[in-house]
């Protein structure tokens, strides 16, 4: 059986090492655009990769059936001792889970040696281009030439942080196979709003974020916010612009903070008292309320600042197994599917638990 796994980000990797686990005579190309795979892995968790998360997956991502589905059957445990086996050893800080090496490049590293051990066949620099149909195989097309399997699994990631390769050009050769993909737009990404921040940009804050639609509190959390020149960032914020894509009108969003969450301070000489100077004297100047400091959502930031893509390859095309629903033998596992999930280790999560369903399906 010859496999062709198209991108050799977390998602691609982790199915070529479980595939020859489980089918050692089975052969697996890795098909990698960049120049080295695992590009994507070395910066996540900020260098540190927070590889799982041991809490509730319930509520987390989009499409949150579809994954946690998934999640049952190839739950966070069994990753944390998938790794674990490997040689990534997990420190764990209230659920996130991070390697004991504390190191994002020492995992890839980890899982470039089991590549090796099992002899799986990595081809960089070779963007696929296309695909065909050719009797009962798939010819993979690269610039370098044609090669035929019997399966395909596509594994390219998104349209999100189009420096590491995910630059949404996969979406365009899977709607020439007539594939669905539901719009793209940046998830973990800042939030830019139409009042001016510029004022306070750089300044962090601890508060509590509401994301208010249709005047009703959709989704609340606590955390420290960072005021940027057009808009707002921080891990909080990353998590509503996650819940905003799922919101259907834009227009209505409101992002109110509350910088004082414990107290009502209706006496502004005391602002002081819970904020830095700077943000005291933008919320006393603009007669600005501590408690309720409210800004309109205008826009996402450009992809190239998103940690993840909203959108992808429409889940109507897969069946459960993860096998397309329009050709036998081609498969989709990780951020190509339209799934995403919030900060705290669930994306990389979604990319192994669905990459193991992908595998589960090959071996039958
Ligand atoms: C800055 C940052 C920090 C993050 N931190 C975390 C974190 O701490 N925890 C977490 O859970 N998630 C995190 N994520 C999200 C996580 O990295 C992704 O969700 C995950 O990498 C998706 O895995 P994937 O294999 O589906 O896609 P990717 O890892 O993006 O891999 C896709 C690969 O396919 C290749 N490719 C694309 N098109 C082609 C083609 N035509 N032919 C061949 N190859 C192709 C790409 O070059 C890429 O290498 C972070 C993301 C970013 C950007």
């Amino acid at each position: 059986m010859k496999i062709a796994i198209v991108g050799g980000g977390v998602a691609g990797v982790f199915l070529a090492i479980r595939i020859k686990e489980g089918y050692p005579s089975f052969s697996v190309t890795i098909f990698e655009k960049n120049s080295d795979i695992l590009k994507k892995l070395l910066v996540t968790g900020n260098g540190h990769c927070n590889y799982a998360n041991l809490g509730s997956t319930i509520g987390k991502y989009h499409n949150d059936e579809f994954a946690n589905n998934l999640l049952k059957q190839f739950t966070p445990q069994d990753i944390v001792q998938t790794f674990d086996r490997w040689g990534v050893h997990p420190e764990i800080v209230n659920d996130l889970v991070y390697p004991v090496s504390n190191s994002a490049a020492s995992v890839a590293l980890i899982l470039k040696k089991q590549l090796h051990k099992l002899d799986v066949t990595i081809l960089c620099e070779q963007p696929m281009l296309d695909y065909q149909k050719k009797d009962d195989q798939y010819l993979v097309v690269t610039e370098k030439g044609s090669y035929a399997f019997d399966k395909i699994v596509f594994a390219a990631g998104g349209a999100c942080y189009p420096q590491l390769g995910t630059d949404g050009s996969i979406y365009n050769i899977l709607e020439k196979h007539h594939y669905k993909i539901t719009p793209l737009s940046p998830s973990l990404s800042p939030l830019k709003v139409k009042e001016n921040t510029k004022r306070i940009s750089g300044q962090r804050t601890k508060c509590l974020v509401s994301l208010v639609f249709q005047e009703e509190v959709v989704y609340q959390e606590s955390g420290e916010l960072l005021f940027k020149d057009d808009g707002l960032s921080g891990i909080v914020i990353l998590n509503m612009s996650q819940k905003i894509n799922m919101l259907p009108n834009k227009d209505q969003v409101k992002i109110v903070l509350n910088l004082a969450p414990n107290n009502r301070i209706t006496n502004k000489d005391n602002y002081l008292e819970y904020v830095n100077p700077k943000i005291a004297d933008y919320l006393v100047s603009n007669q600005l309320d501590i408690n309720n400091l409210v800004f309109s959502f205008k826009d996402f930031y450009e992809p190239k600042v998103a940690e993840v893509s909203h959108g992808g390859v429409a889940l109507s095309e897969v069946n459960d197994s993860l096998e397309s629903t329009k050709e036998k033998d081609v498969y989709f596992c990780g951020e190509i599917l339209d799934v995403d999930g919030m900060c705290g280790g669930f994306n990389l999560m979604f990319a192994f638990a669905s990459a193991e369903k992908v595998k589960k399906s090959i071996g039958g």
